[in-house]
């Protein structure tokens, strides 16, 4: 045998393996065209390099060849600064209204003195509000995608985010810790995933990640919301693959429901722990919040605000909830590296953009909003869409490449996602070919699909 057979028949065994191993783990996700693509490349590809070692020597040199030259340019690539993409500024000036928000514009009852309040200040909103009124709402069972079972699993973990409403804040203990920043911010880090958080992070707060105003939750409508806390600890929940992949079906409103109830309970928990150390904390959780979680998330290091306008962490994309404590207490604040490459591959993707069913989520490039670049989703007609259908939709979510879950197979494209333009490009064609521009929805487990 020659040493130009080996060659091929190893890279026909790598070829194989590799695509194979990618297969068995479409299989495990539920991915079918992807698996069938993968197994079918492992077929092909690994038959066409066996056949090739059965040629004559040159003809094998040939092929080998071949391959070299595709190496070689495939490392050239890696190394060119392709898709290179400036940051800038992506902090905003002013802090933002809760009371703007369409949750808390959605609860506007008409006669009432903060209804005639909000759209004597703001005409603009009322003849969109009023179309979004006019359908039949969140967790409806007119809803187009009404499930008495699912829409109820969501409600009652409602029901548990609600009572945990008054739980955010406390009394504080009169002894404080004398441990110092360093060590208390590795032990809350360590509680909080312990209490069941993924990924923790910890900022520097600033009064743009508070709102100005009071929209809902405990507290006055309308009242100032103070600068009090100096830091805080951010944290995500995971959302299982499966049920986001059932988007924008009611499934995937019942895991939406339940980490909230991760979340909130995490934070409660933590804001808690904090005040019986003599530090006030204050926990920030689904429905009573008083700051933008995604942006205190980005700055505690946790990800990237993407083209969907929400938190994509590096391993699970947009496919997390959030939580939030705030404090007095002093804590050593993480360093926040802008993500260059997610804002290139959202550059290039597009992806949520063109299976959102509304049409809420922009395709140009990112725009300057209160002096920060960023991509910025029309709330109005996405929320209009949760209530013609009754869901949180979500499909942004099921159909992003970030949200792929963590294993060794997508931490390798994410690898290369992070490093190379050119991989960035090819990962997205890769992306497209094996789950399709548009993705299939997924079917529910079987215990969901009660109807
Ligand atoms: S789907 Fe694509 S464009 Fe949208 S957030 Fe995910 S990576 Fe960015
Ligand atoms: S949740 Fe649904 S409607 Fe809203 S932006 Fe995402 S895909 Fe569009």
């Amino acid at each position: 045998m020659t040493l130009t057979t080996i060659f091929l028949l190893l890279i026909g065994l790598i070829v194989f393996v590799f695509f194979g191993a990618f297969g068995l783990v479409s299989l495990s996700e539920g991915e079918r065209r992807a698996k069938n693509i993968s197994f079918g490349i492992a077929a092909l590809g690994a038959m066409t390099f066996f056949l090739a070692a059965s040629l004559p020597t040159s003809v094998q040199l040939v092929v080998l060849g071949v391959v070299l030259v595709a190496i070689v340019v495939g490392i050239i690539l890696f190394f060119i600064p392709i898709g290179r993409v400036e940051v800038g500024n992506d902090l905003p000036n002013t802090r933002f209204d809760e009371r703007e928000i369409m949750f808390v514009r959605a609860r506007l009852k008409p006669g009432t003195l903060e209804y005639e309040s909000y759209y004597a200040q703001h005409p603009e909103h009322k003849k969109s509000d009023e179309r979004t009124r006019e359908m039949p709402g969140l967790l409806s069972l007119d809803a187009k995608f009404a499930n008495r079972y699912q829409f109820a699993s969501m409600d009652g973990s409602f029901f548990l985010t609600h009572a945990l409403r008054e739980a955010v804040d406390g009394s504080v203990a009169l002894e404080r810790t004398k441990k110092t920043p360093e060590e208390l911010t590795a032990f809350l880090k360590g509680l909080a995933r312990y209490y069941g958080a993924l990924d923790v992070g910890v900022t520097a707060l600033q009064p743009y990640h508070l709102y100005s105003h009071i929209g809902r939750g405990t507290g006055e409508y309308g009242a100032t919301i103070p600068v009090e806390h100096r830091y805080a600890v951010a944290f995500t929940v995971e959302m299982d693959f499966d049920m986001v992949g059932t988007a924008p079906k009611a499934s995937i409103s019942m895991e939406t429901g339940k980490q909230y109830v991760e979340a909130a309970r995490v934070a409660v928990q933590l804001a808690e722990v904090i005040r019986l150390l003599g530090f006030e904390a204050r926990a920030h959780i689904d429905g009573n919040y008083r700051l933008i979680a995604p942006l205190v998330a980005r700055d505690a290091g946790l990800g990237e605000i993407g083209r969907m306008s929400i938190l994509m962490t590096p391993k699970q994309g947009p496919r997390v909830r959030l939580g939030v404590v705030t404090t007095t207490l002093e804590l050593i604040p993480d360093h926040r590296e802008p993500n260059a490459a997610l804002i290139d591959f959202c550059n290039i993707c597009k992806k949520c953009a063109v299976n959102c069913p509304s049409r809420s989520i922009p395709v140009d490039e990112r725009q300057e909003y209160d002096g920060a670049m960023r991509w910025k989703i029309d709330p109005d007609t996405c929320f209009r869409y949760w209530n013609a259908v009754g869901t949180d939709c979500g499909r942004c979510m099921a159909v992003c490449p970030y949200s792929h879950p963590d294993n060794w197979a997508h931490n390798f494209i994410r690898w290369g996602i992070q490093r190379s333009g050119a991989f960035r490009r090819a990962a997205l064609w890769l992306d497209d070919l094996f789950y399709g521009r548009e993705p299939a929805e997924k079917a529910a487990p079987e215990w969901v699909r009660i109807e």
